[in-house]
């Protein structure tokens, strides 16, 4: 099953993005992830990357549709894989289809995450993930049981993303809604459109997306 999730920063795409990984054993593929890992190796494209991120504004399409195309060639992604975080522009979404489809490939589902961006600021300024395996936590609504330990792999060391103050979230809402959510109805026009309520709890959203893709699952 190849999927989308489409929403703004701070939607809990990441979050829905793992929960899936373990029900449905796909890979999860975030832009963001690779761009991150990109940057803090140095690469030529994080050197591209770093002040464009640190901004908040978005990457070029060539640098991400080239990092996307290489990456669903790769093994484990033949049984299916979850982008989170891209497509982010139309550009994208039509460069999306074209390489899909060269690659005898479709898309199964788009999945939009809705939330008002009064809510996202505080979601996205409280959080943060273990830096040993990556599980995310958050000031208000995730806390570790024990401060200094991650829940999941006993890690102590946590890490904050560069771009996740409130100066940058304004600009990354502002290009979300500039850029990206006019894939709303790129998707809506093409059948393939799903929403869920963000607003709910991780629990309650992963409830209405496995709704989603079990109806998916029965059709095909
Ligand atoms: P994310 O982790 O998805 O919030 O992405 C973090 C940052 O990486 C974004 O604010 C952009 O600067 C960049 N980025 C991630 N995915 C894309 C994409 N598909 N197109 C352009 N820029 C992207």
């Amino acid at each position: 099953m190849n999927l989308v999730l489409l929403g703004p920063p701070g939607a809990g795409k990441g979050t829905q993005a793992k929960l899936i990984e373990d029900t449905r054993k796909i890979v999860q593929l975030s832009t963001g992830e690779m761009l991150r890992a990109a940057v803090a190796a140095g690469s030529e494209i994080g050197q591209k990357a770093k002040l464009v991120m640190e901004r908040g504004e978005l990457v070029s399409d060539d640098i991400v549709n080239g990092i996307i195309s290489d990456r669903i060639d790769e093994k484990d992604c033949q049984s299916g894989f979850i982008l989170d975080g891209f497509p982010r522009t139309v550009a994208q979404a039509e460069a999306l289809d074209k390489l899909l489809a060269g690659k005898g490939k479709r898309l199964d589902a788009v999945i939009e995450i809705r939330i008002d961006d009064d809510k996202l600021i505080e979601r996205i300024t409280g959080r943060f993930t273990c830096a040993n395996c990556g599980e995310g936590y958050h000031d208000v609504f995730k806390r570790p049981k024990n401060d200094e330990i991650c829940d999941k792999c006993g890690g102590t060391e946590f890490k904050r993303r560069a771009d996740d103050t409130v100066e940058t979230v304004r600009s990354r809402l502002k290009a979300y809604h500039a850029q990206t959510a006019p894939l709303i109805s790129y998707y809506g026009d093409r059948g393939k459109l799903s929403t869920v309520d963000g607003l709910a709890s991780i629990d309650g959203v992963a409830q209405q997306i496995e709704e989603v893709l079990t109806a998916i699952e029965v059709r095909d």
